[in-house]
């Protein structure tokens, strides 16, 4: 088995087996040719090929970048990642989740999800082309009418042609309503389309032999706002009849972007139509490309939040090799004992000790996002319809959360190194580079937060996602209740009548008009809870692990249980996750009480604050 560097198989197999039971999925006519040994096998292969083939390639594709040439207005992908595509479209994991009937896996999310830590955590830049090509497929298949899918599926999900996902514009970031692309109707049924996109990952590369591009647009004469929107599938290449590669289409790509991290990621601005010859076709109907986007969003923002967990998860797991080796000073607890390694240090403990409590929260919360996407797709009736409202209320969690999470789990992995955490020679700084735009893109953390705040909660009709979320939560306090120490209960119980006050607070704020209030507490609401549902997943956790332990240990006293737990490296496991969710709850949610003061505290300063205090700034 390969070295386990970058994710804790261990943990993820608990979190799919133990506690998703994600092998149940199979009871479902469409996973039914699928199990466990076939679910081990994929997320096997991943590891192998995440660790030996993709992390190879991160750090060089880090030192050479993307690189345009403005002569040919080609973008050259570092050269690392041409071998390793080959290996990834081989193995089928570009088709991972893709409909067997175009020559997909047909994983289900849950599984798909897992394997793509494997390979976030290998290099989120090569996976970041992979993933997105992934997305743009599967818009095809389900918007694109049946003549395109049969010239462009197959091939998008066999790996050989990659895809876009086109929004952002130069006057179009979070507010993507204000788009300015156009699209002309033609006589035959194309679409004209004309317009300058920016900051499009894999807008050009010379991975794939073609990349379609799904690009939002205004058809001319309709509607401003989002309500206008339409979606096209633009490709770089048109298709032959015979599906092969024809004449090139109108778009070119005008340069990239040089950025902090993801440099092997091609950022692209890419031009539409420039000699008005540009050739799109309508995805679904007219004026209905925001509410296909928004289908698509759960997706694409889960990928998100997989990529902070994957980011966090290689940056914690780094820290904790460095910590095992790193002789500095003297054992404080054990006098005289000298050449000492660092993670005998209690407060190196309690930054390792803090990561990993985040990092498999991350894992259970984005799991179980992707558990509930696979039962609302394969449930039916109430089951699917609760599936899908949790769900819902998951993914900005997941997003946020996750990403916030990533720059403050690869700094604490920085800090855990000391000095040479900040030196290029060692992989943290890079993971902490890398993981600065994941609060960024898909929709900003404060997007996110406004999202969570108000349409899953202030002005969610009948509060449906919130019953069921508090619904799932009482059903892990029973199960609790019976196997883990009662103070770590109450402690969840307390929270949540703390996040009920805030929550409280806040509709009385909206029902009295105040809505300055209720906006500049989006994201301070959207952090409270997300260390509720984190506070959540470890009081499951410890539910589940706490009588594992006490089977394979026999239920022996607690320094005999050490000494056990030692040499036996499931038993370690299991206390080790014990040992991490009463740090979170026992400890980290305690600053969930403060966090809901400060909102108590109604301080309006962000309300009265205005352009003009902010002095000093250029203009
Ligand atoms: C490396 C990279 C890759 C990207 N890949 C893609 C891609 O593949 N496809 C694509 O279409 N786009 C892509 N993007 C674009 C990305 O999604 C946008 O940058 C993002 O949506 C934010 O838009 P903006 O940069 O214009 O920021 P702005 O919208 O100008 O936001 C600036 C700040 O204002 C805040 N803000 C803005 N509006 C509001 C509001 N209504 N309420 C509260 N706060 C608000 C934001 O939260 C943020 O803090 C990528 C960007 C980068 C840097």
């Amino acid at each position: 088995m390969v070295r386990n560097q970058l994710v804790d198989s261990r943990d993820l197999r608990f979190v799919l087996f133990e506690m998703l039971h994600a092998d149940g999925l199979s009871r479902f006519e469409r996973y039914s040719a699928l199990d466990r040994d076939a679910f081990d096998a994929t997320l096997d292969l991943a590891e192998q090929m995440a660790v030996e083939k993709v992390y190879p390639a991160n750090a060089a594709s880090d030192r050479n970048g993307a690189r345009y040439d403005p002569e040919t207005k080609n973008v050259a992908v570092p050269g690392e990642f041409k071998d390793v595509i080959a290996y990834f479209n081989e193995a089928g994991f570009s088709g991972i989740g893709g409909d067997p009937a175009w020559g997909g896996m047909g994983m289900p999310e849950t599984i798909c999800r897992a394997v793509m830590e494997y390979f976030f955590a290998a290099s989120v830049s090569f996976t970041m082309h992979v993933s997105l090509s992934v997305g743009a497929a599967n818009l095809v298949r389900n918007f694109a009418p049946e003549h395109l899918k049969k010239l462009y599926l197959e091939k998008m999900t066999a790996g050989a042609w990659g895809g876009t996902m086109c929004l952002t514009e130069p006057d179009a970031g979070s507010d993507v309503g204000a788009l300015k692309t156009k699209a002309l109707r033609q006589a035959d049924g194309t679409y004209l389309i004309t317009g300058q996109k920016i900051f499009i990952s894999s807008g050009e590369n010379d991975l794939y032999e073609n990349i379609v591009h799904t690009v939002l647009a205004r058809i001319e004469g309709d509607p401003p706002g989002t309500k206008g929107i339409s979606i096209f599938l633009v490709p770089k290449y048109l298709a032959n009849p015979d599906g092969t590669i024809g004449g090139r289409n109108d778009v070119v790509c005008s340069g990239i972007e040089h950025k902090m991290g993801i440099k092997g990621s091609a950022t692209s601005s890419l031009s539409f139509g420039d000699n008005g010859r540009c050739v799109g076709w309508l995805m679904g109907e007219e004026r209905q490309g925001m509410k296909i986007m928004f289908q698509m969003m759960n997706e694409a923002r889960l990928d998100v939040a997989l990529q902070g967990l994957a980011v966090s998860s290689s940056a914690y797991l780094h820290a904790v090799s460095y910590a095992k080796n790193r002789v500095q000073g003297s054992d404080p607890l054990s006098k005289g004992s000298a050449n000492c390694v660092i993670v005998k240090h209690p407060d190196v403990r309690r930054m390792l000790l803090w990561m990993k409590s985040n990092v498999e929260a991350m894992r259970m919360i984005t799991l179980l996002a992707a558990h509930s996407s696979d039962l609302a797709h394969a449930e039916q009736g109430e089951a699917a319809r609760e599936a899908q409202a949790l769900l819902d209320f998951l993914i900005p969690l997941c997003k946020a959360g996750n990403t916030d999470l990533a720059w403050l789990v690869t700094a604490e992995a920085i800090q855990v190194y000391g000095g040479y955490g900040y030196c290029a020679d060692y992989p943290v700084e890079q993971l902490a580079r890398d993981s600065k735009i994941l609060s960024l893109y898909e929709g900003t953390n404060g997007i996110q937060s406004m999202d969570f705040a108000m349409r899953k909660l202030l002005m969610n009709p009948g509060m449906y996602n919130y019953s069921v979320f508090k619904k799932r939560l009482g059903e892990t306090m029973d199960l609790a209740s019976k196997s883990v120490d009662p103070t770590y209960v109450a402690v969840m119980t307390k929270a949540l009548g703390s996040i009920e006050q805030a929550m409280d607070f806040l509709a009385k704020k909206r029902d009295a008009g105040d809505m300055a209030a209720v906006f500049a507490a989006a994201t301070p609401l959207q952090q409270a809870f997300r260390m509720l549902v984190h506070g959540w997943m470890h009081l499951w956790s410890m539910a589940l692990c706490a009588p594992k332990l006490k089977e394979i240990s026999g239920g022996l006293e607690e320094a005999a249980l050490k000494e056990f737990v030692r040499d036996n490296s499931e038993a370690a496991y299991y206390y080790g996750k014990i040992i991490s969710s009463r740090f979170y709850i026992g400890s980290e949610l305690y600053k969930i009480f403060g966090m809901v003061e400060a909102i108590l505290a109604g301080e309006p300063a962000v309300a009265d604050s205005f352009e003009e205090i902010f002095t000093g700034a250029l203009e």
